[in-house]
């Protein structure tokens, strides 16, 4: 496995993959690996001939109070996961080389989907990730690059910036990699304290049961947000929910009925961890 620092470096890497006609898969990830992210070096090492991975904690996504300065940075830990998973180059750039001038002029900007579910609330993370996402893919130039079902409004906001701007890669999205106990991975979950850690499995409790009572009887989507608030309310009284929504999963605006595909996707703080979560129920069955 190879580790470039350089910009310069990569796209040597890659050209002479490419002269070898090799095809390259890229996963982009902030580090701290989980078995989340590892997932996606495996569906990249699937479906392409190599895989590169890029570790950077993107200053431009991050709001003022969020966690930059204290998000776990493991290089060491990450590295040796991607060798034991195959990766073929693993990309750790400086901000310095990711951004060569402060400040940066030049952002990229998914209007509208940005806006709803978590762009309400982390004011410029979109343009933040979206912009840095363009300039990983500008560097790398992978045939696909594969992202988590996780964030998904990141999946509908990236899947989107690439069609506006006609880049030549394909946007593959893979499943959401749980705990056994339903929790979600994130880098974030290592915040929570050990009885918070024992209620943020509700996160997912909640939505299951939610995506169940769609598929039964699909209820207008003002009971099912009312439902999920009193399930955490109930069962995970140290969350303090910040969105609760049932929207639909392309343009990810807020639907009434839910006898059609629908999102619920939310976002509970737990102390100092801001946890997301979403269930897709793609097919509601139709009313007994
Ligand atoms: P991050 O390092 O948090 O920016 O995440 C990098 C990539 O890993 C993104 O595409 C995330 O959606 C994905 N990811 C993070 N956690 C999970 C998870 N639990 N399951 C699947 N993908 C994930």
């Amino acid at each position: 496995m190879d580790i470039a620092e350089s910009i310069q470096d990569v796209r040597a890497w890659v050209r002479r993959v490419r002269g070898e006609g090799r095809t390259i898969g890229f996963v982009p990830t902030m580090g701290n690996l989980h078995e989340g992210h590892l997932r996606l070096i495996d569906a990249a090492l699937a479906a392409c001939d190599t895989a590169v991975v890029s570790i950077f904690v993107n200053p431009t996504q991050f709001g003022p109070g969020e966690d930059f300065a204290n998000y776990p940075r493991t290089l060491p830990d990450d590295l040796a996961a991607c060798r034991q998973r195959g990766a073929g180059l693993v990309f750790v750039p400086s901000v310095r080389e990711m951004y060569p001038e402060q400040p940066p002029l030049t952002e990229v900007r998914v209007r509208v989907l940005e806006e709803p579910l978590c762009g309400r609330y982390r004011c410029g993370h979109f343009t933040g990730v979206c912009t840095v996402v363009a300039k990983l893919l500008n560097i790398v130039a992978p045939d696909q690059a594969f992202f988590g079902a996780k964030d998904f409004q990141q999946t509908v906001v990236i899947r989107r910036m690439v069609t506006d701007l006609n880049l030549p890669v394909e946007i593959v999205v893979c499943p959401t990699v749980r705990e056994s106990d339903g929790l979600a991975m994130s880098s974030r979950n290592q915040y929570l304290s050990a009885d918070e850690r024992a209620q943020a499995v509700q996160l997912h409790a909640a939505l299951r049961a939610a995506a169940e009572w769609i598929r039964r009887e699909h209820p207008r989507s003002e009971a099912i947000r009312r439902m999920i608030l009193e399930h955490l309310a109930a069962h995970a009284p140290l969350g303090a929910p910040q969105y609760v929504e049932v929207v639909n999963p392309d343009a990810l605006a807020p639907v009434e009925r839910t006898d059609e595909p629908v999102l619920l996707a939310l976002a509970v703080h737990f102390g100092k961890a801001r946890l997301i979560d979403n269930i897709l129920v793609e097919s509601p069955s139709a009313k007994a």
